[in-house]
């Protein structure tokens, strides 16, 4: 049971369903896209499996490794092994990178254990000499200031040193130069391997130029409407997306 399941989840924001009957089931050592249309539940799924407040999941199950995540606080969730990596990452003024990921690092300790310092700055370094990020990014605070390309940066960065069992990452794309999306590219695939599972977001066919997904899923109006190889994101940077609705489920009484 090494996957992320997610079985029939209904999501509700402040009362307007979002997410209908969603299913879906990553195995580890698989990179699955999701792609669809803007305004479709994308970002919704992303938050709703964190355990963002203002998502309220009114039915279904979250399972990681077999272990129900449904209804845990978010940072139990980060704790079992899932990584998320946001459209839009949150400043924190103050808070230092390094700091920060010390933090993240020192909380999935047991109790009364110490984290080994040169241990930790040796792999912190290690990893952003592979992500190639310049050594002062580790002193400055989290994402404040930062570009778009930065903050993705400092995204793959958590990722690497976090090692989830699964990484969400949505739209990691959007607004990125080609150096900037070919640095999280990369990332994604120097950890690609057995021990992970990854669920790309995308709204564009772009990033998977360089990520060759196992799986590509199209999600409108919150379900999964096609499933298929990567010629399905081919198609979609053909043929755009008008398609999909022909193939969604049609609303009661239309
Ligand atoms: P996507 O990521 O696929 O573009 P989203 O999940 O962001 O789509 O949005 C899905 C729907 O939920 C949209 O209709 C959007 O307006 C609505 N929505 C998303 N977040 C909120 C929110 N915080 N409050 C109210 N409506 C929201
Ligand atoms: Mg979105």
């Amino acid at each position: 049971m090494s996957t992320l399941e997610i079985k029939g989840l209904n999501v509700e924001i402040n009362g307007t369903p979002i997410l209908k009957d969603f299913s879906l089931t990553v195995p580890k050592g698989e990179v699955h896209a999701l792609m669809g249309p803007n305004g479709t539940g994308k970002s919704t799924l992303a938050k709703a499996l964190a355990g963002h407040e203002d998502y309220e999941i009114t039915s279904g199950q979250v399972f990681l490794d077999g272990e129900e995540i449904t209804g845990m606080e978010p940072d139990e969730i980060s704790r079992a092994g899932l990584f998320m990596a946001f459209q839009y990452p949150s400043e924190i003024p103050g808070v230092s990178i390094a700091n920060f990921l010390r933090a993240a690092r020192t909380a999935r300790l047991e109790e009364g254990e110490k984290i080994n310092a040169p241990a930790f700055y040796k792999e912190l370094y290690e990893k952003m000499d592979l992500l190639k990020i310049d050594r002062s990014f580790t002193s400055r605070s989290v994402n404040e200031g930062f570009s778009g390309g930065e903050k993705k940066r400092c995204e793959i960065l958590q990722m690497a040193m976090l090692q989830p069992s699964y990484a969400i990452l949505d739209e990691t794309d959007s607004g990125l130069d080609i150096d900037a999306l070919k640095i999280v590219a990369e990332g994604v695939n120097k950890m690609r391997g057995t021990d992970i599972g990854f669920l790309l977001i995308t709204h564009y066919q772009r990033l998977l130029n360089y990520i060759k997904p196992d799986k590509v899923h199209v999600v409108y109006d919150g379900r999964i409407v096609s499933s298929g190889g990567p010629e399905l994101a081919h198609r979609l940077e053909s043929e755009g997306y008008d398609w999909v609705k022909e193939v969604a489920p049609q609303p009661a009484g239309a």
